[in-house]
This record gives C-alpha cells, sequence and structure tokens, in this order.
C-alpha cells in the first residue's frame, strides 16, 4: 500500500510547514515540500497532519455504565462499577467497537485497554475484544486486568481488624490464563499486544507481580498498573508494606522503561525521583481523576524530574466519555493552578508530543510510533481545519488542544492503512452500532448498589468522614 499526502501542514520545530508525505508498506518514507506522487495522491490542503494519539489507559466495558454512577471516591465508584458490570460477550464486543471509534475520532491510533475480565470467561473476553480492535484496525494494547485480592482488601483497614474474602480464583491460574493468551494473541507486527496488567497494589499480592515479571522478561511484554491513584490507596501502601507503593514496586522489579502506570496522584518527591530512574511512564487521566475526586497528579514536577508523561481517558465511566482530546485538554491546563511560574505549564505543542511520542514511549515503541519521522510507522491523524471549530485561521496545534474540536478528524491510518476517510469510520458502520449500543441499554437514573451500601460505612470511618 502506497500514498503520498500533498500539500499538507506539518509542525516544525517552531513553526508549520506545508509538506508531502510518502507512506510506503506501513512506513514513512518521505517528507519534503515537494515530492513525486507514489501510490494514491491525497489532498491534504486546509489539513493539519500529526502523529497519532495514544489512549494509553482506559476500560472499554465500562462504556456500559457511562453517566450512570453517582458521585463516589473510587473505591465506592468501583464497588458500584463491580455491581453492574457487563457479563456477556456480545457486549465486551460492542463497547470495545465503541472505545476503538470514539478514540480514532478524536486523534487516537492506538488504545490501550486495561480489560475487565467476565470470571469464568476470561480467555473469552480478551479474544472477543481483540477480534473487535482488528476489526476496526486500531493498534490495540489488550491489558487483561487482573487481580487476586477481592474488593475489600483494597481499602486501608485502619484502627480495625479486616478479614477479607479469598479470591475466586488463584493466582497461578490467572497467570496461566495471561500466558495462553500470549502464545494465541501477541503479535505487534498484526498490531496486537498484550500487556501483563496485574490492577494495582491495592488488589494484587507479591506473587501476582511477580509472575508478570516473569512472563514480561520472557515474552518481552510491557507492563501496566494502576498506581496511587487515591489518598486511600497511599495508606494501603504504608499498611500493607511498611514504605511507599513506589517503593515497593521497585524493590520487586516492577518498575522498567516498559511500565506504564495509570494515575500517579499521590507519589512523594522520592518516588518520583524513582519514576524517573527505572524511566517508568506516567499516564495521566485528568477527568477521572476529577470525576472521582482523587486529586491532581503532580504533572509539573514529574516533567521537570524527566518522568516520561502521557494521556488517557481512562474507563467511561469515569470520565463520562472517551474523548481523547478533552483529556489531552484538561489535561494540560490543569497543572496551571499548581505552580505559578507560567514557564513550568505544559505548552499545547508539548502536549501533543506527550500524546503521541509520550504513548508511543510508554510502549517502549518510541522509535517506531509517535512522531512524524522518515523511517516511523504511519500512524496517522489529518485533520481538517476548514471545520468550525478549529477557525480562525490562528495556531492549529494551539486551537486544536485549547480549543473544543467537533469532528474534526478528516483520516486515519494505522500502519499505513486507512480506516478512516472523511470523517467515517472505515470498517464499522457507526449507525448499526448505535443502534447496538441503544437496543442492549435502558434509561435509568437510580440503581442499588448493594456494595457501596456495605463498603460505605468503613471506609467513611478510615477516612476520617462523620458517620
Ligand atoms: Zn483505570
Amino acid at each position: 500500500m502506497k500514498f503520498t499526502i500533498q500539500n499538507v501542514l506539518i509542525p516544525t520545530d517552531h513553526a508549520y510547514a506545508f509538506v508531502d508525505v510518502q507512506v510506503v508498506d506501513g512506513k514513512i518514507t518521505a517528507i519534503a515540500p515537494t515530492l513525486d506522487v507514489v501510490g494514491t495522491a491525497i489532498d491534504g490542503t486546509n489539513k493539519l497532519l500529526l502523529p497519532g494519539f495514544v489512549n494509553a489507559h482506559t476500560h472499554s466495558s465500562e462504556m456500559w455504565q457511562r453517566g450512570a454512577i453517582p458521585p463516589l471516591p473510587l473505591e465506592l465508584w468501583l464497588a458500584e462499577l463491580y455491581d453492574f458490570s457487563p457479563l456477556d460477550l456480545d457486549k465486551v464486543y460492542i463497547s470495545a467497537l465503541g472505545t476503538a471509534v470514539e478514540t480514532l475520532l478524536s486523534g487516537g491510533t492506538s488504545v490501550v485497554d486495561h480489560l475487565v475480565l467476565i470470571p469464568g470467561q476470561e480467555f473469552e473476553t480478551i479474544a472477543t475484544a481483540i477480534r473487535a480492535y482488528k476489526e476496526v484496525g486500531i493498534r490495540a494494547f489488550v491489558a487483561p486486568l487482573i487481580q487476586d485480592e477481592s474488593l475489600t482488601a483494597g481499602i486501608p483497614s485502619g484502627e480495625s481488624q479486616q478479614t477479607h474474602e479469598p479470591y475466586f480464583r488463584s493466582t497461578q491460574d490467572t497467570l496461566d490464563i495471561i500466558e495462553e493468551v500470549v502464545k494465541q494473541f501477541h503479535h505487534p507486527d498484526e498490531g496486537v499486544n498484550i500487556l501483563v496488567a496485574p490492577t494495582g497494589i491495592q488488589l494484587c499480592s507479591d506473587a501476582l507481580f511477580t509472575g508478570c515479571i516473569e512472563l514480561s522478561d520472557r515474552y518481552n511484554l510491557c507492563r501496566h498498573s494502576h498506581l496511587l491513584e487515591t489518598k486511600a490507596q497511599e495508606k494501603l501502601a504504608q499498611e500493607k508494606y511498611g514504605c511507599s507503593a513506589v517503593e515497593h514496586l521497585h524493590r520487586i522489579g516492577y518498575l522498567s522503561d516498559r511500565t506504564s502506570l495509570a494515575h500517579c496522584v499521590w507519589l512523594s518527591d522520592n518516588d518520583i525521583a524513582i519514576l524517573a530512574e527505572t524511566k517508568s511512564t506516567v499516564v495521566h487521566n485528568p477527568l477521572s481523576n476529577l470525576r472521582l475526586g482523587s486529586g491532581i497528579a503532580p504533572l509539573l514536577k514529574y516533567r521537570q524530574a524527566g518522568v516520561n508523561v502521557t494521556f488517557g481517558c481512562d474507563g467511561a465511566s469515569s470520565n463520562d466519555s472517551q474523548d481523547l482530546l478533552e483529556a489531552i485538554k484538561i489535561g494540560s491546563i490543569l497543572h496551571n493552578v499548581t505552580d505559578l511560574d507560567y514557564q513550568h505549564w505544559i505548552t499545547p505543542r508539548q502536549a501533543v508530543i506527550m500524546a503521541a511520542l509520550g504513548g508511543a514511549k510508554g510502549l517502549n515503541l518510541g522509535n517506531k510510533l509517535g512522531s512524524l519521522t522518515v523511517g516511523k510507522q504511519a500512524d496517522l491523524v489529518l485533520y481538517d481545519l476548514t471545520n468550525l471549530s478549529l477557525l480562525p485561521r490562528t495556531d492549529p496545534i494551539g486551537l486544536l488542544v485549547l480549543g473544543r474540536p467537533c469532528n474534526v478528524v478528516n483520516s486515519v491510518w494505522v500502519n499505513g492503512n486507512q480506516i478512516v476517510a472523511d470523517g467515517k469510520v472505515i470498517n464499522v458502520n457507526v449507525d448499526d452500532l448505535r443502534k447496538e449500543i441503544y437496543s442492549n441499554s435502558q434509561w435509568h437514573s437510580q440503581r442499588p448498589s448493594s456494595s457501596v451500601k456495605r463498603l460505605a460505612p468503613h471506609y467513611r470511618k478510615v477516612m476520617g468522614l462523620p458517620d
């Protein structure tokens, strides 16, 4: 497959240039003011070409509960989420399609799906999500969400003695499932990657982390987890380990240049230094952190310490959307309130680099993806600069990041294959998808969550809230 995008606007170091871009066999082969046309000619007039972004942390099946969960902190929000998580594979398939479509239409070409597994159908859940991603053509990083402790173990004990139900599946069985999934589905050259993804210190034993490290080393897999999303998790780490979660994960060897960590809200300066030293990546999920009251991740400190940072939407029931451009906007301007020195603030161009190259680096693919560079894979997004929300003609990247872009994605290629054309996803009939989502859901406003009711008193007590 060959094509040449002609007369398209791309960012240069401090300005913009009109260029032609050649793509051959999935790779960018030339970028210059005027090139001979190879393959199909594509008119780039009045369009901006950027490398595709990475939606670096989400949970696709949360789509079924977006808008539904009341304002609750993570620990209680999660209890309600799990009470109503979809338990059928058709829904897994539809929500993976939906997540892929919304990611593509907001500038993403890769998605990291920290995929919630249906108990007893773990393998089938993963196979189903992968089928959806392959159909759409998005680059998929499927990170099966695993744990080996039950939900109540995620709340600190405080002064009380707490006992928890054993988790229903053994640690070894979980690791065996992941290994089988890796053998069958981990095909990076075909755009499907499996990650080891213990959900986080709050619900995982050291045995599970260690097993994941071994799989990661044996099969060259990236590692993905939640880390210190809430104040409660900071307390829990001290109870569990007598040190910070970051110190503990460093000690057991989990942190590395192929480890990406979602949230990272409650880290000390020493923790930040460890992330920098281990070259770990922070995935910032600003909407989710605001929605669940988790806090503001110290992003400017990460950047100053040299930690690689990128953006995620997080699951659609803590966001409650899957709009990557929105996450990038909020995730960059949110931090202006944390530091008076505006020289540290994130510029729109820096935000774009974080979303594209930062995301690629977090997946250990910084040399293959994430920038408009000859030799890199052609994961590209073409934005329509005549769209009303990108006018008037000022600074295109400034307006893309700081504005409220609507339906601005004109074309998307992943690995040189076009999967969005004229603003339409090619391989999915979005009208049919809408009908499927509609017919598989119902309007409702109040639903009783027995787990929230059960856990709330202890949560309130341990977090020092009034009865
Ligand atoms: Zn998450």
